[in-house]
């Protein structure tokens, strides 16, 4: 029964040492800082809003320090984070709303008005309230007798919602911590190092690829508000960033910039890399900037550093997740369960302290993805080579079947990336008389001729795997954490076959 606030060992140790840094103004937060207005927010959280351990607080905001703020009262005192996105629409936030029923719900100011149009018996508060009941806070405290163990829910995060509805992950005290300690194992993380965090809180990436590992570890963190290409680009060379991280979206917008030849990058070792596979011509960008490029992987419910991919291998195993990290037990399975021999596809399954223990109010949901044995079922579908290391090679829910074969898009997005001017690529089963299903192909880019990309997918792929429609279109439908949203066309495919 250990408790989980860290803050509060860091503050004794290294009180002055900075934690966090508010990147638009420099202003830096000490272990301390945190530590005491953790303190002081667990109480008036308890006495002023009548909180108590397990109720749920809802953010809807951008990136704020009032996020990390509420993190550590909610570590100290039990109470659930909800982080929520806030580029949903009102109709989708009510949904999240309903199902996590906070008790009170902060907003930034420009999400005060779709807060307010949310039905919910919720205390709706501006999110400059926990500012002001920092500052407002009579000495002595008094905080809810409550020491959440690892076992204890701390945050309800939804998962980016590719492949249907945000299901509701609960993330336990533990599993953040198990996560940020096979985080600094495989990364090699000192107090020395200094990152960012520019993805947002209501995403798992948010909280877990860096900034808890670095909490744990008691290095600093800068914070922005949201992710600008340029401005990070410029902040690591300025702010001597040690590491550097985002989904494949986000490293490419970076190397397309300008900004990118302006800047050294000398201090950085290398940059983290996941939520989906990167294409491999820009990992070969970012190395040839001297960046190597540690490729990534893991999902909202098993958070989130479950795979990586040693440096020394980054380029003689390119595509490559690596191994799986140190506290994670791991089996690749067929149908009926059996561990499948080397290069042969399977579900990856996963087990251990790092895994959700369930999906919110959802028991259902939860059985279907967790065996009685505890091994949670990922959906993704991997192939370990003689080696050991492992690739992704597509989720369950994508494979189609075409003439009697197993057909995986993902390997038909990295030829068609290997062409020349293509940006983004996506494929998807659609229906076909003949073959059962076929592939239908989404690409942009520039330059782009459908004929030439045929051509170009006839000469690297078996015949079965050559998409029968390719299209080219200016963009891609993107979910909210910059994943290609391949449902929706899926569905587009479909309204104009029928039209
Ligand atoms: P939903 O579960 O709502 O459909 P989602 O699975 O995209 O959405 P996340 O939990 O944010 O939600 O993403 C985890 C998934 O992202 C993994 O299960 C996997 O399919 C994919 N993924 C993560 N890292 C990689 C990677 N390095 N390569 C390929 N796919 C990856
Ligand atoms: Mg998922």
């Amino acid at each position: 029964m250990i408790r989980t606030d860290w803050t509060a060992r860091h503050a004794r140790y290294t009180p002055d040492a900075p934690a966090l840094v508010w990147a638009p103004t420099g202003r830096i937060y000490t272990y301390a800082d945190l530590h005491q207005q953790g303190e002081k927010l667990a109480h008036q959280l308890h006495t002023q809003h009548d909180l108590e351990p397990g109720d749920r607080i809802g953010i809807l905001a951008e990136n704020s320090v009032e996020h990390m703020q509420l993190f550590v009262a909610a570590q100290k005192a039990g109470f659930v984070l909800v982080p929520l996105n806030y580029r949903l629409t009102a109709s989708e936030l009510q949904y999240l709303v309903d199902d996590s029923a906070p008790s009170v719900l902060f907003f930034g100011d420009a999400q005060a008005e779709t807060a307010r149009t949310l039905d919910h018996s919720f205390d709706g508060r501006p999110l400059h309230d926990v500012s002001a009941l920092i500052d407002d806070t009579p000495a002595p405290i008094q905080r809810p007798d409550a020491s959440p163990t690892l076992d204890d829910p701390l945050m309800i995060l939804y998962t980016s919602g590719t492949t249907g509805r945000p299901k509701g992950a609960i993330i336990s005290h533990g599993m953040l911590f198990w996560n940020a300690v096979n985080t600094e194992m495989r990364l090699d993380l000192t107090s020395a190092d200094r990152s960012f965090n520019a993805a947002p809180f209501y995403h798992t990436g948010g909280w877990n690829v860096l900034l808890t590992p670095f909490l744990l570890h008691g290095a600093t963190t800068h914070l922005y508000p949201d992710f600008d290409a340029d401005t990070l680009l410029r902040d690591c060379d300025t702010e001597d960033y040690t590491i550097l991280w985002g989904v494949p979206t986000m490293l490419k917008l970076m190397s397309d910039s300008a900004v990118f030849d302006e800047v050294t990058l000398d201090t950085i070792r290398y940059a983290i890399v996941g939520g989906e596979a990167m294409p491999e011509p820009l990992i070969r960008t970012w190395q040839a900037k001297g960046v190597p490029i540690r490729q990534g992987f893991g999902m909202t419910e098993v958070g989130v550093n479950c795979f990586s991919l040693p440096a020394r291998d980054a380029l003689r195993k390119i595509g490559s997740i690596g191994f799986p990290n140190f506290y994670i037990d791991t089996k690749v399975v067929d149908d009926v369960g059996a561990e499948v021999p080397p290069n042969t596809t399977g579900e990856l399954l996963m087990r251990g302290p790092v895994v959700t223990p369930g999906y919110w109010q959802d028991a259902g949901a939860t059985a279907e993805a967790i065996d009685a044995d505890g091994w949670f079922h990922t959906g993704d579908l991997v192939e370990v080579d003689e080696e050991g290391y492992f690739f992704v090679v597509g989720r369950k829910k994508e494979m189609y079947i075409s003439g009697g074969e197993n057909v995986y898009p993902a390997e038909i997005e990295a030829v068609l990336h290997e062409h020349e001017g293509v940006e983004e690529a996506a494929v998807v089963g659609v229906p076909d008389d003949q073959w059962g299903e076929v592939g239908a192909a989404f690409v942009s880019g520039t330059q782009l001729d459908a004929d030439a990309l045929r051509a170009h997918c006839t000469t690297h792929l078996a015949r079965y795997k050559v998409p029968k429609y390719i299209e080219i279109r200016d963009a891609l439908p993107k979910g909210h954490s910059g994943k290609i949203q391949k449902t929706a066309l899926q569905e587009q495919f479909s309204a104009a076959a029928q039209t």
